[in-house]
């Protein structure tokens, strides 16, 4: 099976963090790519496992020396995926999950045509104003930056191939599993399905001769 490069965008406070988490503990065909940001550490966020934190010198080096397979700035910061993020996990076989915003995404999307992308909306604005200021880690004039941003963001849901309502947590992760399951099965994914077919043509040829002498 061909890994698939799986894009989840959302605004800030949608959830998509908690649905990557559940998404890579309840399946073992998938893995999340970890970003590299010049954003400064959240309390509780250690590098290398929630993002890899690099100074605005190093992040420039890197883009400079092509290790990026997109990058983009949110919020007065940068963000971007490492193209060796990519490889390690979907070295193993598995598919990939970018926790990206949405201009991350459209490179994505050129990058990788085949790449699937799923928009996480929040159920309604209270919901996702709620969430944001139940962060605590946010002040006031953050959220309402938060809020701005999430509008604009919300009006590329359009170009996503899937969007999905995080109203029940367990009904959004079902929609999610569900997408990657159907994804992965899409005919022109599945590396050996000539081979599955050559096979199953000589199958049925040797049952065929088997049946012919009664008919
Ligand atoms: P936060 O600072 O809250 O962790 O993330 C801010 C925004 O940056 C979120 O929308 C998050 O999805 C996005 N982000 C995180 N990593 C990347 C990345 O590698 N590339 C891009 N384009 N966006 C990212």
């Amino acid at each position: 099976m061909t890994p698939l490069v799986v894009v989840l965008s959302a605004p800030s406070g949608g959830g998509k963090s908690t649905i990557a988490r559940r998404l890579i503990a309840e399946r073992h065909d998938a893995g999340v790519s970890v970003s590299a940001t010049t954003r400064m550490p959240r309390e509780g966020e250690r590098d290398g496992e929630h993002y890899h934190f690099l100074s605005a010198a190093e992040f420039a080096q890197r883009v400079e020396a092509g290790d990026f397979v997109e990058h983009a700035e949110y919020a007065g910061a940068r963000y971007g995926t490492l193209a060796s993020e990519l490889r390690r996990v979907t070295q193993g076989g598995r598919h990939v999950l970018l926790e990206i915003e949405v201009v991350g995404a459209r490179l994505v999307r050129e990058r990788f045509p085949d790449a699937v992308l799923i928009f996480v909306l929040p159920p309604s604005g209270h919901v996702l104003a709620e969430r944001l200021r139940g962060r605590g880690t946010e002040d006031a004039a953050v959220v309402g930056r938060r809020l701005e941003t999430a509008m604009a963001e919300i009006a590329a849901a359009v170009e996503y191939d899937y969007v999905v309502v995080n109203d029940d947590l367990e009904d959004a992760m079902r929609a999610v599993h569900a997408i990657l399951d159907a994804e992965a099965r899409r005919t022109t994914r599945q590396r050996d399905v000539t081979f599955l077919l050559d096979r199953l043509r000589i199958e049925v040829a040797a049952e065929l001769s088997r049946t012919e002498p009664s008919r």
